[in-house]
């Protein structure tokens, strides 16, 4: 396939200045996939940046089609479109791009969907613990808008930590799911407290949701690699701390030739 735009952005919703909900649907037919999936979005370097960003200096090849991965927050079971969760990164080449688009703007959609982070090797009946920071939610949303088992026997928490309360995006379709699903948890958790004083939940970073006892409490019992996959996506600095914490309770990564229970998506290198 070439580097021609191929696709179109049908929704924009941008959270804040630095969040954005961006649907794009494909010219082709979707192909299949697995929810907790990504692919690549492209555009090229001539496409004009948010007024949010920092200028860019060199400025980009104009010609050259600019690609990163991003997650898929749609379900896999929505065949038009596909819904992806983006933070800006104000110095960052495509990222300024992605957010001055608009509907009906043109766009580069890789020809392939791929990643192992799904629930694919996590046996059925274990119980699910999904740890996201900013749009590593967006595999965690594919996940759950993809026909999940819901009333099944086994927890599921899906903890979210954002810097302040405005951060915290799909935050009413998660608070939806926990009221209407008694073994469905979802506990937000912000940083930035001086920032956001009005804040009444959680605070800190999610590896004290471990150390403190609160995933054991929503669980009933005690973390066990034997009856507990644990998702982690977004920043490596949380991915790191979490795996070292888990590793200590006995956790192993998961990988196709060792099986584990602990399964990691970093969005970039520390
Ligand atoms: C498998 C995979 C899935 C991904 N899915 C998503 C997704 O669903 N949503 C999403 O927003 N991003 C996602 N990313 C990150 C994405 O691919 C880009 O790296 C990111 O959007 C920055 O692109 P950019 O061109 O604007 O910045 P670049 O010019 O590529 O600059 C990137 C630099 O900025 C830093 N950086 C990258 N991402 C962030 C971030 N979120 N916050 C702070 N600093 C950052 C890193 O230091 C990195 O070296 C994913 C990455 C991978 C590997």
């Amino acid at each position: 396939m070439g580097n021609e735009m191929n696709a179109t952005v049908t929704m924009r919703e941008e959270i804040n200045h630095g969040l954005l909900i961006l649907r794009v649907t494909p010219d082709e037919p979707l192909a299949p996939f697995k929810a907790g999936q990504y692919t690549v979005l492209g555009l090229p370097g001539s496409a004009p940046r948010s007024d949010y960003a920092d200028p860019e200096d060199p400025p980009a090849d104009a010609d050259k089609i600019i690609k990163r991965a991003y997650s898929i927050a749609s379900s896999s079971l929505e065949g038009q479109y596909l819904e992806f969760y983006v933070a800006l990164v104000r110095g960052g080449a495509l990222t300024p791009r992605l957010f001055a688009l608009v509907p009906d703007d043109r766009i580069w959609l890789g020809p392939k969907i791929t990643g192992m982070f799904t629930l694919d090797d996590a046996p059925s009946e274990n119980h699910l613990l999904f740890f996201a920071t900013g749009t590593g939610l967006a595999p965690y949303l594919s996940m759950l808008r993809s026909a999940y088992r819901f009333d099944a026997d086994r927890v599921t928490v899906a903890c979210h930590a954002a810097r302040v309360s405005w951060d915290l995006g799909y935050r009413t379709e998660l608070e939806g799911m926990a009221a209407r699903f008694p073994n469905f948890h979802y506990v937000p958790i912000i940083d930035e407290v001086e920032r956001d004083p009005k804040w009444q939940g959680r605070t800190g970073y999610v590896n004290q949701l471990v150390e403190d006892g609160t995933i054991e409490a929503l669980l009933g019992h005690g973390i066990d690699p034997g009856n507990t996959s644990v998702f982690l996506c977004g920043n490596p600095l949380m991915v790191d701390s979490m795996m070292e914490l888990l590793r200590k309770r006995g956790f192993t990564k998961h990988t196709r030739k060792s099986p584990g229970s602990l399964f990691a998506e970093e969005y970039w290198k520390a």
